[in-house]
């Protein structure tokens, strides 16, 4: 199809006036179609059905070390249950804390317990302090920004490049002050673009030089193991990289399988350095008793091993490869050689990022939702809920059945192109 932006005002006329007449078409079906949230489809939750029969009134409840799992205790979870997740995140069993049913719920505590407290013993609570900062790569996870909205933390944004967030940008910024303490990153099919960050990256922010001894990087990886083909990315491990560069307090890794069995009824985990964890395991035992263990062994005992998690990433994958593909192939199909708008194909996790033209984004969402599609808002990639060149929509493709979904897309499609004459048009007149 033609390039929209060469086009002239009486051929853009002539385009609008058709898709307009689709788009009153597209109205009169009333859909109730919704590509807003990141939430597995019933099927993919269907694969952990098995998980639900592991355990019952005849099983044996002790975990390996003897622990009754229906009794008190296990602050920072069942070794084997260390042992799993250490296997995936590359760490020791002493470098990390089994939590509860939720990451986000342990970077919303850590967050707390910094301000509160401070990051370890003998750090400054950050709430005393008269300014405190966070990075944002944007687009990002708005959830993340969420948490910073709450403890009224000064959100910077910083830009996502094609392998990482804008190192130059960041050196540079947590060199020169002080009240930046924190940055957000989601390393791996990071949410929303579903780039995993290059080991050049990595590097430089574990030996990178902070004005804030205090600093820490909240490292979000919650699709570590969702893989969409079958050479996965790879991302260096960060608290080697920290370890080796003198800084291995530096990070916080969070992830879950909450996108492995059942998306908040799974677990969530915590890896940092020992010192890190040591810490927080103090404070923890002021909070809870112990976490859910019976959800633990029902994880470890289904699972086994991290040979079978892999199958089981599989199973998902071969679930939501074929929607991934549905976007991406009407995409290329609808707005490709249109010059309208650009997207990334990703190799794993669970969104596909897409810009419009710049400001666009507000008008595409809001003419969906007319038709009956319901999308991410715009500018929820962004802190505040602000995208600068009001560009970025999430498009969540999981939870929909193929068929929904690519009506779902013949509306975005129709909605992006539809949007994208008007602006033209308007710049035009
Ligand atoms: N981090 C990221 C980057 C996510 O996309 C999500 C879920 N959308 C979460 C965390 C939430 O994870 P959990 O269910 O473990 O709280």
């Amino acid at each position: 199809m033609s390039d929209y932006t060469v086009l002239s005002t009486q051929e853009l006329q002539q385009v609008h006036m058709d898709l307009l007449e689709k788009f009153n078409k597209l109205k009169d079906e009333n859909l109730a179609l919704d590509m807003s949230r990141g939430k597995p489809s019933p099927d993919q939750l269907d694969l952990s059905n098995g998980m639900l029969d592991i355990i019952s009134a005849d099983t044996p409840l002790k975990a390996e070390d003897g622990t009754d799992v229906r009794n008190y205790g296990g602050l920072d979870g069942l070794p084997e249950a260390k042992a799993f997740f250490s296997n995936i995140l590359n760490v020791s069993s002493n470098e990390i804390i089994i939590g509860g049913n939720s990451s986000l719920n342990l970077m919303h505590d850590t967050v707390a317990r910094a301000m509160l407290f401070g990051v370890n013993d003998g750090e400054t609570a950050w709430a005393k302090l008269p300014k405190v900062k966070f990075l944002c790569p944007s687009p990002g996870y708005d959830r993340h920004f969420s948490i910073c909205e709450l403890f009224n933390i000064e959100m910077i944004r910083v830009d996502m490049l094609e392998d990482g967030p804008n190192m130059d940008q960041i050196e540079k910024l947590v060199q020169e002050d002080e009240s930046i303490k924190g940055i957000w990153c989601v390393p791996k099919y990071s949410n929303p673009d579903g780039i995993t960050y290059s080991d050049e990256v990595v590097d430089r922010f574990a030996s990178m030089k902070t004005k804030a001894k205090d600093f820490r990087i909240f490292w979000d990886d919650a699709y570590t193991v969702h893989h969409l083909t079958d050479k996965p990315d790879e991302l260096k491990n960060i608290l080697t990289a920290c370890k080796q560069a003198g800084n291995e307090d530096r990070v916080l890794i969070f992830s879950s399988t909450s996108k492995i069995t059942f998306a908040g009824g799974g677990i969530g985990v915590l890896a940092s350095s020992e010192n890190n964890i040591q810490y927080f395991k103090k404070l923890l035992a002021m909070q809870t008793i112990g976490p859910d263990k019976l959800n633990q062994i029902r994880h470890i005992r289904f699972f086994k091993n991290v040979e079978n998690l892999s199958t089981h990433m599989k199973k998902h994958a071969s679930i939501i490869k074929p929607k991934f593909d549905m976007v991406l192939n009407k995409l290329e199909s609808e707005i490709g050689g249109k010059n309208i708008g650009s997207w990334v194909e990703p190799n794993g996790g669970y969104f596909i990022s897409f810009n419009t033209l710049d400001g666009c984004a507000k008008t595409v969402v809001s003419m969906a939702k007319e038709a009956g599609v319901k999308l991410t808002g715009a500018g929820a990639t962004f802190p505040y809920g602000h995208d600068p060149r009001d560009r970025n929509i999430r498009i969540a493709p999981t939870f929909p059945s193929l068929i929904e979904l690519e009506r779902a897309m013949d509306v975005f499609c129709l909605c992006v192109q539809l949007a994208s004459v008007e602006k033209l048009l308007k710049e035009q007149l």
